[in-house]
């Protein structure tokens, strides 16, 4: 039987494109199909325009650090129009270099929603077309929690084209996506309000990662209600009201962001054997899913917490790698580096001290914690503290997990992860020379 293409992929975001154009290399004849802006959620409405909204809010603390070192005050303000307008230019900009890189890798991209008529054979608008293997890479979307007036909430996804800054914001969520703009927008001069369910920001992280945020962000102003739950949000004159909470809240814009889920309705999988596990597509460890030919990558499969650009990137190319190219290659969820854009930024790498202990006992692992303020703070006067921490093996000394609070964390736990990857001892570490003076070298010089 002939097909229409050797690989289609459904989904124009970071595992759909990057597994594209790697097939596309190998010499398969590949097309794609997106209705969204190409780019998917990490280009146009996640990782890039949040972290360009975190660099816009580290200004205000730059600013006045700078008085320390003998600079005159500055006063500048923020006009939210241009930020979001030049966030929003340099998407488009990047929509385009997505674009490009499709084009020239000869992939053939078709605009619109694409549906399976059986498990060869997608719809998209009036075109159908067949391929011999298919990926989905849909991805996913925010949900909301099922409360009265939750329509009055927004999710991440209208962070980035609000009108106006708002002056009073809730938050509702601990997550990552929660505490990166409560940082964001407090440090931009709002009113912020965090609501969590648990009793500290980033359930599931290493607790001393979870206690340095909590404590920073609170130092800084932001204010958590910590086990706390709305029931209700009003609309009333003096702004949205959240009910249920021990205080009374009334702010302008209320955010969720408690979870996200794989956007998979529509999509036709009735007319295919694809099966799904805990509402995402189950796969096996190359990705395949319980229909022979077709593959899933990205958020919308069932990998665990790994919700991540690079994750769904990595996973897309095995793919493309071993049905393509011939090379058998299957994704490690090991030591994958992750980071949360907060202010203070938070990096991890490998296990949390508890759930090393879960897997080598208490007494099989020693952990190492240092807690500071770094020189560049003596001068700002600021009192920002830095955490770092080992968790090591104590039978074997490796080194099982790396964490920090700390600003540049994200840049220093990308180099760590790779002695980590490794399988780097403490005594690796500790072998090592220092660069002096960095905040990064405590990690080689914990006792
Ligand atoms: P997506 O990038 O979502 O792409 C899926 C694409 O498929 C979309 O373009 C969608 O329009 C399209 N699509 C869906 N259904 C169909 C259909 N039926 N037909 C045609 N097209 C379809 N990750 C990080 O690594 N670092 C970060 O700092 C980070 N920050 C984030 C911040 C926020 C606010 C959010 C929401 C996410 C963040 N992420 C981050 C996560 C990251 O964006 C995702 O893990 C990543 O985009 C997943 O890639 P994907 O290819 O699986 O899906």
């Amino acid at each position: 039987m002939s097909y229409d293409y050797d690989l289609f992929v459904i989904g124009g975001g970071s595992g759909g494109v990057a597994t594209a154009r790697r097939a596309a290399e190998y010499g398969a004849k590949v097309g794609l199909a997106e209705f969204d802006r190409l780019g998917g959620t990490c280009v146009n409405r996640g990782c890039i325009p949040k972290k360009l909204m975190v660099y816009t809010s580290h200004f205000p603390s730059w600013f006045q650090d700078a008085q320390g070192y003998g600079w005159s005050e500055v006063n500048s303000t923020l006009d939210w129009k241009k930020m979001v307008g030049a966030v929003n230019q340099e998407l488009q900009r990047l929509n385009g270099v997505y674009q490009r890189m499709l084009a020239k890798s000869t992939v053939e991209v078709i605009r619109g929603y694409a549906k399976f008529l059986d498990s060869h054979t997608i719809e998209i608008g009036d075109r159908k077309v067949t391929a011999e293997k298919i990926l989905i890479a849909v991805g996913g979307y925010p949900t909301k929690p099922n409360i009265t007036g939750i329509e009055h909430a927004i999710t991440s996804d209208s962070m980035f084209t609000l009108d106006a800054q708002p002056k009073r914001v809730a938050i509702i969520g601990g997550g990552y996506i929660g505490v990166e703009f409560a940082c964001i927008l407090h440090h931009l001069g709002s009113e912020v309000i965090q609501i969590l369910r648990s009793d500290k920001v980033l359930r599931g992280f290493d607790e001393d990662i979870r206690v340095s945020l909590h404590e920073a962000m609170e130092e800084k102003g932001i204010k958590i209600l910590a086990n706390s739950t709305t029931q209700e949000i009003r609309k009333t004159q003096e702004g949205l009201q959240l009910l249920g909470l021990p205080e009374e809240v009334t702010v302008d814009v209320v955010l969720t962001a408690t979870g996200r889920k794989p956007r998979l309705e529509n999509l036709g999988l009735e007319n295919t054997g694809v099966e799904l596990s805990n509402g995402a597509i189950a796969v096996d460890k190359y990705d395949r899913t319980t229909e022979e030919h077709i593959y899933a990558v990205g958020d919308c499969i069932t990998h665990g917490e790994w919700d991540l650009t690079p994750v769904a990137i990595r996973e897309g190319r095995a793919f493309a790698d071993t049905v393509f190219g011939g090379k058998s290659k299957e994704v490690s969820y090991e030591n994958i580096p992750t980071a949360i854009f907060a202010t203070p930024e938070v990096a991890t790498v490998g296990l949390s001290e508890a759930q090393a202990k879960d897997k080598y006992g208490e007494e099989g692992v020693k952990t190492f914690r240092a807690r500071f303020k770094s020189t560049y703070y003596s001068l700002a006067g600021r009192n920002q503290k830095t955490m770092m921490k080992l968790v090591v093996n104590s039978q074997t000394d490796q080194v099982l997990g790396a964490h920090m609070v700390g600003d540049h964390a994200a840049e220093i736990i990308q180099g760590i992860a790779i002695a980590i990857k490794m399988g780097a001892t403490k005594a690796d570490f500790d072998a090592t020379v220092a660069l002096h003076p960095s905040v990064a070298e405590e990690f080689v010089t914990m006792r």
